[in-house]
């Protein structure tokens, strides 16, 4: 892994934070949530990474914050005269051709930051609301081409619980995005569900690629996120990589940032990390392109979608009056099963 890691203390900030240790029940069993607010979440301290860009190969740090409650996740160009602040939203992107790329208001003249899919798919495991994100490039980096580096740094920095309900975003009925026939047809889902659960299927007819699970169903409510989904690593043809590479792509891609496969077989030495890491890494990255809109109650179902597909989906979504809107829980036992225990790591 091409990071390093520095912590330091952002102290002043437990706002009143409701620890852990108020939510353990008295029977030594399961932690009782009654009458607990499920809450925000920020980090304790500050995380650093150093890496380099998948596709601009170049050398990048980044700075993840704390932020305060209602923030979202705000990436932050510093390395520009003026400083340029970008929120996440799902209007913010401006390209979806190889990875999630923001800017400003989605303004495609404006300063970017691509390829956040991983971060954001972490900070959504991790169910972090709040975050800046300080940036001294344009691309963030894709570190071990997995999601596990981020979920590593992230939880290293502690997570916060923070004085203000936790808002979801509650589908309410079903939204689908189609594109192309046969074997070009791909299509993404979303409809009411009370959690977050995802089935993604790929079909990239590759032997290599097609030897492995086809489909992946994964439960956020699990708590499993970071053993079953964080660790897949995104992938790529060697016979793509020339091209690619001649149109300034995947000038920052490895073996030792991504799974490469040649025409009949995975070329690194160390082979899987999952049977299914291909399918898998397709649910990490929808995770992290959902968590554009923030966290979200919904299933979520997806035949060969991708980043370009996922953006579609949300902006339908939001687009069509009365099919999607917020919810907090009061009452964080009411909040669907395991959500208040979300990847604890405190
Ligand atoms: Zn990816």
């Amino acid at each position: 892994m091409n990071f390093d890691l520095l912590r330091r203390s952002a102290g002043g900030l437990r706002l009143g934070a409701r620890r852990r240790t108020d939510l353990v029940g008295t029977d030594g069993l399961a932690p009782s949530y009654n009458g607990v607010m499920l809450a925000q979440r920020t980090l304790k301290s500050l995380a650093r990474a150093v890496g380099v860009g998948m596709h601009s190969g170049q050398k990048v740090e980044l700075t993840l914050r704390p932020a305060p409650p209602d923030t979202g996740i705000v990436f932050r160009r510093v390395d520009l005269p003026r400083p340029v602040d970008i929120p996440v939203n799902p209007s913010a992107v401006c390209d979806t051709r190889m990875a999630s790329t923001i800017s400003p208001g989605g303004d495609p003249g404006a300063p970017k930051v691509q390829t956040i899919e991983h971060l954001m798919s972490a900070c959504s495991g991790l169910g972090l609301d709040n975050l800046r994100v300080d940036i001294d490039a344009d691309e963030v980096p894709i570190l071990d081409g997995s999601a596990a580096s981020y979920v590593f740094l992230l939880q290293n920095a502690g997570i916060e619980l923070q004085d203000k309900p936790k808002r979801y975003w509650r589908v309410t009925r079903p939204v689908e995005v189609r594109e192309g026939e046969g074997d070009k047809l791909m299509w993404a889902r979303l409809e009411p569900h009370h959690g977050f659960l995802l089935t993604f299927e790929i079909d990239f007819g590759h032997p290599a690629v097609d030897a492995t699970g086809q489909q992946v169903t994964f439960d956020m409510g699990s708590g499993r996120y970071k053993r079953d989904i964080a660790r897949a690593r995104t992938f790529g043809f060697s016979k793509d990589v020339a091209a690619m590479r001649s149109r300034g792509l995947t000038l920052g891609g490895a073996m030792d940032n991504a799974i490469v496969v040649d025409d009949s077989r995975v070329l690194n030495a160390e082979g899987l990390r999952y049977d299914d890491e291909f399918a898998k890494h397709k649910v990490l990255d929808a995770i992290g392109d959902l968590y554009i809109a923030g966290p979200m109650l919904a299933r979520y179902t997806a035949f060969r979608s991708g980043h370009a597909l996922n953006n579609k989906l949300l902006r339908r979504l939001f687009a069509e009056t009365g099919a999607v809107e917020p919810v907090t829980f009061d009452d964080a036992a009411k909040a669907p099963s395991g959500f208040a225990e979300l990847a604890p790591a405190w």
